[in-house]
């Protein structure tokens, strides 16, 4: 069976020309970047060109850039960082509709000592301005905040945002994990201080990530060791990843404009038919306002879950705004904090497309879904009371 692959939030497939840059520096090319021959010099030449890569996706310069190995990990280098820097500070700003790799550790920190301003979005994703900036106090160490939604692909303003924020003189983090790559991510314009991106979001491989730390911004390093990464992130580099990783963000650049566009066509068409072909259907979040590729879709009356299994039944990956935690099914934190009533929270789906995605598999989608929807309705006990109650009405 073909796999149709619109999962590409969760992670990406490894783009070809990455695997084929990566394929030497296993097996021949293995020397330590760090050793004084010129084996291990070559590797460090060609890593010095992975930086520079990704330093022209994020609009920086090479020695702004600290590879890391995922990005949770550079989400928690910055916030840990910042915290190390200003240790009199003790309160810290996000938003409620984070990835759990800055929530939980801002829940974790809530724990240790540190007031922490989990920052309201409205119905359609949208930051609470007011709150936001009302929140902010001299004692105010760090502000972190998502550039892209990754469930619902919401855009926050960040370059405004971390413009108002700098003027305080507070520390701006940004976790731009889901939008590095896929919409401009330029460090020329926007005033933030660090910014993590993450290499399988853009066809590189699982494990390597980057942490732009702006130059003159205090730091202290996450894993004390070796003199690597300038004695910010210890620990012999993961070369191939790291040179893979370069390559993907050269990609990505290429692609940010017409690609992006392609990708942005699909899943409108995905999402227009979704909306005239089948009742009972909302987008999350605001459209206008959004990643190309990404589509948060909520089918009343069902549970995404039911659907993600028949989807994957035709061979079709997509995720749903569900966690099944402790056999409860809880709708996601981000469906929750925009509000969505628990009937389309819980029947949430989250396609997310990449360059790979075709006409035709949308299509094949398109075909198959409808049927699926019309079958766990008749199944669905909500849908049989709402139906009920539109017959008396
Ligand atoms: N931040 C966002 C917005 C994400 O979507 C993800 C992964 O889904 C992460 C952080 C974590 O990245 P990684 O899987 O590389 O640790």
């Amino acid at each position: 069976m073909d796999i149709i692959y619109l999962d590409n939030n969760a992670t990406t497939r490894v783009d070809q020309e990455v695997v084929q840059e990566m394929l030497p520096y296993f097996h021949e090319l293995y020397g330590n970047p760090s050793s004084m021959h010129s084996f291990g010099g070559e590797v460090g030449n060609k890593i010095a060109e992975a930086r520079e890569q990704t330093a022209r996706l994020l609009g920086a310069e090479p020695e702004e850039i600290i590879f890391t190995s995922c990005g949770t990990e550079s989400d928690s280098t910055a916030i840990w960082s910042a915290l190390q820097s200003q240790p009199d500070k003790k309160h810290i700003v996000t938003s409620r509709v984070e990835h759990p790799a800055v929530k939980n550790l801002f829940e974790h920190l809530s724990q240790k000592g540190y007031r922490v301003t989990f920052v309201p979005v409205d119905a359609k994703g949208r930051l609470d301005r007011d709150y936001f900036f009302d929140s902010l106090t001299e004692d105010t160490a760090l502000v972190s905040l998502m550039w892209a939604n990754n469930e619902t692909g919401v855009i926050f303003p960040i370059q405004e945002l971390a413009e108002k924020v700098k003027e305080k003189g507070i520390l701006f983090h940004s976790d731009a994990v889901q939008a590095a790559g896929k919409i401009p991510v330029d460090m020329n314009t926007v005033q933030a201080d660090m910014l993590s991106v993450s290499g399988h979001k853009i066809h590189a491989p699982k494990g390597v990530a980057a942490l732009y730390v702006r130059k003159g911004t205090k730091f202290s390093p996450f894993l004390i060791g070796g003199h690597q990464e300038r004695g910010r992130r210890g620990g012999t580099e993961n070369t191939a990843q790291i040179i893979g990783f370069g390559k993907a963000c050269e990609l990505a650049l290429s692609r940010l404009k017409s690609g992006q566009q392609n990708i942005r066509k699909l899943r409108d068409h995905l999402e227009q038919s979704i909306l005239s072909g089948i009742s009972k259907v909302m987008v999350n979040g605001e459209t206008g306002n959004r990643l190309p590729n990404t589509s948060s879709i909520s089918f009343e009356f069902i549970e995404g879950e039911s659907i993600l299994l028949m989807l994957d039944k035709f061979g079709i990956c997509a995720s749903s705004g569900s966690a099944c935690t402790s056999g409860s099914l809880e709708p996601s934190h981000v469906l929750r904090a925009m509000g969505v009533p628990y009937t389309a929270a819980h029947g949430s789906i989250r396609f997310s497309l990449s360059h790979y995605t075709t006409r035709k598999e949308i299509d094949y989608v398109l075909q198959k879904l409808p049927p699926i929807i019309e079958r766990l309705r008749t199944m669905s006990p909500f849908w049989a009371e709402y139906q009920k109650a539109c017959s008396v009405a």
